[in-house]
């Protein structure tokens, strides 16, 4: 796996795929790769070529002695084998080490390692105006956080002495016969000490939090909602969730939830809005003032002798939502016309030869009055379209139970009618 021949053989590349700096100590690797792992999981849609290079540079700089190889000699050091780098693991070994339970134990457990805590994900409502315009949110968070009196050891004197139950393992083993000369042997979490492999005496505990070494903390976070952020996008606070001992805060995770605006639609950095004119503004010509959504009236008018068509979109270019991170690039606002027509009636046979005086000429040849004594009448009548589909629907859904299930002939059917024919 150390095989492509395209990387560099520098000694920098592994701490930038992570992301950490090279004097980086073993926490802030695992924190940088614990953050970065999951995002990239190709179960989470990601890369597994970037899964693997990430996995690949968090084995060797976990590991002390390929660090230094690493640092040393760099990545070709390792390919050749210095330091054991045959026993490589698949990325999804690493992983799991990481995230899956009960990996932690035998070497792993030995070198000290701190468990990973859990993020905290909360979802926040924004409008499409916080998301154009930008704004700070403030937000009180509630968290456990280490006493601050005995800095999350429970106890007065900072020691704590070793779980009588279980001798400081934090395991019990017990034994059970499951048949004559088989003995099962299980391992469960200490119940006395609850798995820390620690006691505190009554009189040494801590008297803030009773031993129990975390404290409850509410705290108000600023969240700036950046001008151009898009529907789902997360605002991180690294190490903001709960604190215990031993472990790793997670994150405290707020994913945007953009709220339905009544006028505006937005696809990434376009917005959309429906218009309606009337048939004269859409021949004649039209101006009419739109309120942004930073409150601005642009003026939006028709080019001279335009004519808009219904259904017709036309754009205004940098009216749209500016662009996250770079907040003076925006991107298109569309306008979608409708045309009201005027109700039939509207205009009397004088009005309408006078319109036709002005509007294009009938198109074709018009028949003659001979001929259009020799043709058949017909009435248009109004129908509903939709209503016209839902009954075909229903009609074609009790036909085809009609053929499953009943064989007789049945003449009232309608399509039985037409078969006959
Ligand atoms: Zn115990
Ligand atoms: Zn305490």
């Amino acid at each position: 796996m150390f095989g492509c021949t395209h990387m560099r053989s520098d000694n920098t590349k592994y701490y930038e795929i992570l992301g950490v700096s090279k004097s980086a100590s073993q926490e802030e690797l695992r924190k940088a790769y614990h953050n970065d792992a999951r995002k990239k999981h190709p179960d989470k849609g990601g890369d597994p070529e970037k899964f693997k290079e990430l996995s690949q540079a968090y084995e060797v700089l976990s590991d002390p002695e390929k660090r230094e190889i690493y640092d040393e000699y760099g990545e070709d050091a390792l390919k050749e084998g210095m330091g054991g780098a045959s026993d490589s693991h698949s990325p999804f070994d690493i992983f799991e080490q990481i995230f899956g339970g009960g990996a932690f134990g035998g070497g792993a457990s030995s070198r000290g390692r701190k468990q990973q805590g859990e993020d905290v994900i909360h979802s926040l409502k924004v409008s499409l105006e916080d998301l154009y315009n930008g704004t700070t949110k403030k937000l009180s968070l509630s968290r456990n956080v280490l006493c601050p009196k005995c800095k999350g050891k429970g106890s007065k004197s900072g020691k704590s002495g070793r779980c009588y139950g279980c001798q400081g393992t934090g395991m019990k083993v017990s034994t059970r016969q499951i048949a004559p000369g088989m003995i099962q042997q299980m391992q469960h979490p200490c119940p006395q000490c609850r798995g820390s492999g620690e006691s505190i005496s009554e009189r040494d505990k801590c008297p803030q939090c009773k031993g129990k070494k975390v404290a409850h903390e509410k705290k108000v976070v600023e969240l700036h909602v950046e001008k151009g952020m898009q529907n789902n996008q997360r605002i991180v606070f690294r190490g903001e969730a709960d604190e215990a001992p031993d472990t790793i805060p997670g994150d405290v995770v707020f994913v945007l939830h953009q709220k339905e605006h009544p006028k505006f639609k937005r696809k990434f950095d376009d917005l959309y809005v429906e218009h309606s004119l009337s048939l004269t503004e859409a021949l004649c010509g039209f101006q009419f003032s739109l309120t942004h959504l930073d409150g601005r009236q642009p003026l939006i008018k028709s080019n001279p002798g335009e004519i808009i068509k219904p259904d017709q979109y036309k754009a205004i270019n940098d009216e749209g939502m500016p662009h996250h991170q770079r907040p003076f690039i925006k991107g298109r606002l569309f306008i979608h016309f409708n045309v009201v027509f005027p109700e039939s009636g509207f205009l009397s046979p004088e009005k309408c030869r006078d319109l036709e005086a002005v509007l294009p000429r009938k198109p074709g040849k018009q028949p003659s009055d001979n001929e259009v004594d020799e043709c058949e009448e017909t009435t248009l009548h109004d129908v509903d379209m939709e209503e016209e589909m839902r009954r075909k629907e229903q009609q074609r859904q009790y036909e085809t139970y009609d053929d499953e299930d009943d064989d007789d002939d049945e003449p009232t059917m309608p399509h039985r009618a037409c078969n006959q024919q």
